[in-house]
Formats: C-alpha cells, structure tokens, sequence
C-alpha cells in the first residue's frame, strides 16, 4: 500500500513473504479444519441416503495438497509485491543505527538505509519451561509432521489449542487437550466456551480442565507427560499452544533505543510510532490483537498516514473474530461477563439452542448455540455469540450490523432467511 502511494520500498525477509497467517498459521489452519471436518460428514452421509464406503485418510497427500496452496499463495504475494515495484530483499535484517539496516544473506553482509523502518516481525510460539519441553512441538511443527500421530496432546486453551484439538481428532488421532484454567478459551463467553467443551467431548476429544503438564519424557514408544493430577498420558506428539510472543530479539532495536514492553512487545502510539520517531512496528511484534485483519488494517493505516497524507487511525473497538474449532465460534462486542461489569443489570440476554436442520437426518447429537446482549435502556446490540455450524461466516454481517449500532428492535424488523441458522438472530424472543 505504501509502494501505491509512491514510496520506494523493500521488504527485507529471511524466509518467505506471507507471514504467520499464509505461511504456519490461518490459511494452513483452516485447510487442515475442512481436511478434519470429512470425518463428521462421512457419518452424517447414511443419514441422507448414502451407504457408508470406505474412507482412507492420508497425511502425506493433505500436507503436499497444503504446501502447493501455500507455495501458490507465496507466488501470488511475491507478484503483487512486485507489480508495486517493492524490492523483496532475502536476508536477515538488524538495525544497526535509525536509517541503517544491516543485511546478512548467503551472499554476505551489506547495509540499507531508509527514510522510515517498519518493523513487521510478527510473533512466535512461546514454549513454558517444562522438564522435557525440548520433546514438544508447536503449531508451526504441526504443519510438517512425517507421520500423523495416533495419540496427541495438546497443551493449552486458546485459540491454536482447540482449533489444533479439532483437527487431530477429526482426522484421526486420539486426542488431549490439557488446559491449566477453569474452562477453555478464557475470556471468551462462558456460555459459549461450556458448549464448545461439550460438543468437543461429544466428538471424541478427551478435554481436561485444572491440568498441567509436569514433566515430559520420552519413552519406547513415544512420550510420557506426567500431569498436575499425578496419573500419566501416554502420546506420540505433544503439541504446545501456550500463546505467542513478539519477535522483537535480536534485531538491533534494543541497541539503537527502541523501547520493548517486558515481554518484548515493540511500544508505539496511536501511530505506530516506536520511541524512535522514524522507526515504526505494528502486527504481532506490538502484543496488541494477534488478528491477522487487524495487522492489516494498521499498515493500511500506517501507509495512509505516512505516504497518502491522508491520518488514519485504527478502531480497535469491536473487533469481530472466529475460532475455527469443531464446532466454530464467531463473536463480537461484550461477552455477558463483561456487559455486567460495564452495564450492571441495565441488560437483556437473548439466547437460542437448538439442533441445526443439517443434523436432524443424520442424527448428529450435536446442538448450536447463540447469544445476543443488548443494553436494556437503549435496546443496542452489545455482544453476539454463536457455536455452530458457519459461525464464522454469520459473525461477519452481524459485525457490520452491530458496528453501525444496531438496535435489537431492527434486528426483530429484518426478515428472516429460511431455513437457515442465522435466521434466529432475527427471531430471538
Ligand atoms: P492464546 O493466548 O489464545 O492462548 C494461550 C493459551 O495457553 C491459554 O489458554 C493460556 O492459559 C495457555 N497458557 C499460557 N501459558 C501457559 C503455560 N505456561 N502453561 C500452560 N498453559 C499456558 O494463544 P494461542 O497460542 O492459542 O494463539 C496466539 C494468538 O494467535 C491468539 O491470541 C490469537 O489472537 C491468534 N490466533 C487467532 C486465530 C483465529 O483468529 N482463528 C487462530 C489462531 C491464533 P490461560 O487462559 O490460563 O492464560
């Protein structure tokens, strides 16, 4: 976007251009979420009237099936990058005053400069120090793996763990899922996250709350984890989703002043800017929303404030966001413990339950549920929630709704669509 508005700009990277989300993280993920999903829809088939068949699951097809997508999606990045005339440079960069950087290539060393630096480095598995954590894996293994596992245990709550804990079981595995808290995906709404465990049990992945992983050892065949509880799990892979830190080390910004939060988040303002006022950082690497949408909406507008004379300031109220686990969530606004803590009782809690269509002929014991909260004196729309089928795609339209401050009585005006599961977010009573 900055190359758009005119600037001269490279983009200095040691791997490939893409970032977390085309190269280890969203898209991968969800071709792995649709790869698991077959395993429901095969047993939903007798249902509608199809005999069962056989059906073969193969780990190396869907891994080199994944790597041309995202070899295709490198290819169409490199391209827009270079019908922009950027110059994508393949070297380690550090910092070595405000205008210089230094790049370490095969090639050898050599230095750049710049009129401004952003630094983009997004973030990376943080991996707690657990005896024999050096036997563990992270998503980004995940996606490489020579042999799909039998048994796995995934250790964590948040959004990599339960997504990650879907796609094992559903293509397969027999999976863990280790969470340390009370209830997995905190801060998410609980009613919402109590379904998400039950439905995830119903479909066959053991999830363990209060648990902790002791110790990791590796055994004849396979691994040992030792648990807060004192019984042990055997596995053949144990997977880390224990959150994600900025990858901020190592790039020179401590040495030429640029200020890191405790846990190595790059500090900016409202414009991105670092203590350094020519040096810039945004994504992942300033610990804010890790949302790869959100990344993208802040270099937008970096690039329309810098190079487009044009101020630009992210919102960074409701944000709308999905978890693609099994089933998927989509939400935004309040959660109802928030909107009590702000609100008190000047709310009104909306709820519907039920079986989708899709499941009445196939039998599938799983059930959907949806939430809206409104602030009761003004009637507007606070939070939505919902766990079910295409929760992801009905969040997006209710997000625009609730972003222009729907009220719940034009919610109520709008004309349904049936049949179909976003029609009770109109019918709600
Ligand atoms: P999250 O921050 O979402 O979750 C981290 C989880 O690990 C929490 O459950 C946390 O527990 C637990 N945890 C943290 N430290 C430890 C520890 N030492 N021992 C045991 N458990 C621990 O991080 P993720 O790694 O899941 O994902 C990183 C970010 O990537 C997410 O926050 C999200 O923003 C983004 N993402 C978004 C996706 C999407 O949009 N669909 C998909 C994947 C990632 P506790 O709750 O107790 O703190």
């Amino acid at each position: 976007m900055a190359a758009s508005y005119g600037a001269k700009v490279g983009i200095c990277e040691d791997y490939r251009v893409g970032g977390t989300c085309v190269i280890r993280g969203c898209v991968p993920k969800k071709l792995f979420v649709y790869a698991a999903e077959y395993s429901s829809h095969f047993s939903d088939a007798p249902g509608f009237g199809w005999s069962a068949a056989d059906h073969n699951f193969d780990w190396p097809s869907l891994i080199a099936a994944k790597d041309k997508e995202i070899d295709r999606l490198n290819g169409l990045y490199i391209a827009n990058l270079k019908n922009h005339n950027v110059e994508i440079i393949q070297a380690r960069g550090r910092l070595r005053d405000r205008h210089t950087v230094e790049l370490t290539s095969a090639a050898g060393k050599r230095n750049i400069t710049a009129d401004k630096i952003l630094i983009a480095t997004g973030g990376w598995p943080q991996m707690p120090s657990v005896p024999g954590i050096e036997y563990a894996i992270s998503s980004n293994e995940a996606f490489h793996l020579d042999q799909f596992p039998e048994r796995v245990a995934v250790v964590g709550g948040g959004y990599i763990a339960v997504e990650f804990a879907g796609i094992f079981n559903g293509l397969g595995a027999t999976t863990h899922l280790l969470y340390r808290g009370e209830q997995i995906l905190r801060g998410f709404d609980r009613d919402i996250t109590d379904k998400l465990n039950e439905e995830m049990g119903k479909k066959g992945v053991d999830v363990r709350v209060h648990t902790r992983v002791t110790a990791i050892t590796k055994t004849a065949d396979g691994l040992s984890l030792a648990l807060s509880d004192g019984t042990v799990l055997g596995v053949d892979v144990v997977m880390y989703a224990t959150g994600r830190v900025a990858n901020s080390r190592n790039i020179g910004l401590e040495d030429i002043g640029v200020e890191l939060k405790p846990g190595g988040a790059i500090i900016v303002d409202e414009n991105y800017k670092t203590s350094v006022d020519n040096i810039f950082a945004l994504g992942d690497v300033i610990g804010r929303v890790q949302l790869t949408p959100v990344a993208i909406k802040e270099g937008a507008a970096l690039a329309a404030t810098q190079f487009n004379d044009t101020p630009t300031v992210v919102d960074y109220g409701n944000i709308p966001t999905a978890v693609f686990s099994q089933p998927p969530i989509g939400t935004i606004g309040l959660t109802e413990a928030e909107a009590v803590a702000e609100y008190g009782d000047d709310i009104h809690i909306y709820k519907s339950e039920y079986k989708s269509m899709k499941f009445t002929l196939s039998g599938r014991p799983e059930r959907s549920l949806m939430k809206m909260i409104t602030q009761a004196s003004t009637d507007r729309v606070i939070g939505i929630h919902m766990i079910g089928p295409d929760a992801a795609e009905i969040i997006q339209g209710l997000a625009i709704a609730m972003n222009c401050g729907a009220t719940k009585a034009q919610f109520d005006m709008t004309v349904a669509v049936h049949p179909s599961s976003a029609e009770e977010f109109v019918l709600m009573k």
